[in-house]
């Protein structure tokens, strides 16, 4: 796992939010990459999964260059992922299917509240 996740290179239309981790990056950067913090989506192998496991839909950017020592961090929740960019909240929940791949590899997935 990279210690920290890249950073976006434009701020437009391709930006997409990692539905587990928040983490935002463009879309070209999920496919090259993946998610720092969700290795398990796999998504620089299967491309296809970009599109399931992110989303163009959310609302406010904070960057988060310490996340373990920064309140809005604890806030998010996200103090144990890399720093990175991160959205505020995601309106879309993973797919079934995805949140069986979370399970299968233990990893922790909590699902919007208000979804
Ligand atoms: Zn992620």
């Amino acid at each position: 796992m990279a210690t920290t996740a890249q950073v976006p290179t434009s701020f437009g239309r391709e930006l997409r939010a990692c539905l587990r981790c928040r983490l935002i990056k463009t879309y070209d950067q999920f496919r090259e990459t993946g998610c720092e913090n969700c290795p398990a989506f796999n998504m620089d192998q299967d491309h296809d999964r970009v599109v399931d496991c992110t989303t163009s839909n959310f609302s406010g950017i904070i960057s988060c260059m310490d996340p373990t020592r920064s309140w809005s961090a604890r806030w998010l929740r996200i103090s144990r992922f890399v720093p990175g960019c991160y959205t505020l909240a995601v309106s879309e929940a993973l797919s079934e299917e995805m949140q069986a791949v979370c399970e299968d590899n233990n990893v922790q997935y909590v699902p919007p509240k208000h979804y």
